[in-house]
């Protein structure tokens, strides 16, 4: 089979046309140093199709105006236009309702808001945090600092050399001092999908809640907050495709109308005076300040169209992708694989002996190849496997197999400048 067959089979099995779909995304187009872009740099940020920079483009057109306070033409539609970003965000997620989801920056700013405000309501001496070793540093600096400002400790689940994590310890480690688990979905430095129903069962029977990380799980696995029965819920839009700068929080609606105020200012008031603030109903309360409206017109309009491709039909394709990508780099001599779980995203980190990952990125870059090399802002991953750095291939549905032997290519030349 010729490898543009195989990719056709590929999609044909999920029921994607990935000509199409690449066609969809203008930056695929380009070619650097000479050769077609070959973008496997999903986990840091995915590209962005046509029918967002036309959102974000045609909203600055046509409708900008700021929102929620205006009588006028404009500022009414511009209002409609964010809201129905929520109600976007709402059904993406899964949501019971359009009031449980905040509009943020990203995952980090999810993260922080939950930290700073339901974490130091809640979270006093004595108390306990948990989070994973193989959380992003955003999933781990604000509970450090949260437990730094109360005297809470954090306590760390390991995990294994397959990068799983070890779930007995999990169960050990779950106390009734537990307050919260906050674990990644999806790993972005090991691609693990984490057995997150499990986790959210064991630690609700402990009393404790759950935040789940999902900035690396929404692009790649339909996801459904209710059926999860998780209490937050971290994405950033940036990452399915959409706009920077724009992510949101899920957070059950009790819990956020419990919830202290986040950031004061502006729109998340209801009346102020010196003597007394009153605050605004959620999600208001927490969105102090003008938002990045054209970001969430332009995530609303990205996630209708991966409900048109249909995040199923993608978790399909990618699995296809992933199981290439996994035969062809194990050809590559001296390769390992950091991440093994039989339950993964397209994630591949590797090390190639005697390379320092920067080079082999480098190398890549000259055959126009984007691959991440560092610590992918998971250090106690890389202590963990007693590394500095792995480099990183991330992969997107509009990924074909031919671009993945490319990569095999480019690794196969690495080897020959190294020996
Ligand atoms: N969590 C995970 C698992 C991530 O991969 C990232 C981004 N690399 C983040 C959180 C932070 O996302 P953002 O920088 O968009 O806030």
């Amino acid at each position: 089979m010729t490898r543009r067959a195989a990719t056709a089979t590929a999609a044909n099995a999920a029921g994607l046309d990935i000509e199409a779909i690449r066609r969809d995304f203008p930056i695929l187009e380009s070619t650097v140093h000479g050769h077609p872009l070959v973008y496997l740099d999903n986990a840091a940020t995915g590209q962005k199709p046509r029918a967002t920079i036309d959102a974000v483009n045609g909203f600055y057109r046509t409708t900008n105006a700021n929102i929620h306070r205006g009588v006028h033409h404009l500022s009414i539609e511009a209002t409609r236009r964010y809201e129905d970003a929520r109600g976007a965000v709402q059904r993406f997620l899964g949501a019971g309702r359009p009031e449980e989801i905040v509009f943020v920056r990203g995952a980090t700013e999810a993260i922080n808001l939950v930290a700073a405000t339901w974490g130091r309501a809640n979270v006093g001496r004595g108390d306990e945090v948990l989070v994973s070793q193989m959380e992003h540093h955003s999933n781990i600096v604000p509970w450090q600092m949260l437990c730094e400002q109360t005297g809470a400790s954090l306590r760390v689940i390991p995990i294994t050399d397959r990068g799983e994590l070890d779930m007995e310890a999990f169960e050990g480690l779950l106390t009734d001092r537990t307050k919260i688990v906050a674990c990644v979905h999806v790993s972005n430095s090991l691609g693990t999908i984490n057995p997150v129903e499990e986790i959210i069962a064991r630690a609700h029977d402990r009393g404790a809640l759950v935040l789940l990380d999902g900035a690396q799980a929404a692009p790649h696995l339909p996801v459904d907050v209710k059926t999860l029965g998780c209490d937050f819920y971290a994405i950033a839009g940036h990452k399915i495709f959409g706009p920077s700068g724009i992510g949101a929080l899920y957070a059950r609606h009790d819990l956020l109308e419990a919830m202290p105020p986040y950031q004061g200012g502006g729109e998340m008031i209801l009346t102020v005076s010196f003597e007394k603030t009153t605050y605004n109903k959620v999600p208001h309360k927490f969105e102090a300040g003008t938002p990045n409206i054209a970001g969430a017109v332009g995530l609303g309009a990205t996630i209708e169209y991966l409900e048109r491709v249909g995040m199923e039909r993608i978790t399909a394709y990618e699995h296809t992708l992933l199981e290439h990508a996994t035969g062809v780099l194990a050809e590559v001599p001296g390769l390992t694989l950091i991440g093994t779980a039989p339950a993964k995203a397209a994630v591949l980190s590797f090390t190639l002996d005697g390379v320092h990952p920067h080079d082999i990125g480098t190398i890549l870059d000259q055959q126009g190849i984007a691959v991440r090399t560092g610590h992918h802002c998971t250090q106690p991953v890389m202590d963990r496997f007693g590394i500095p750095a792995t480099a990183r291939a991330s992969l997107a549905f509009y990924n074909t197999t031919d671009e993945i032997d490319a990569l095999a290519r480019g690794l196969h030349t690495v080897r020959e400048v190294f020996g």
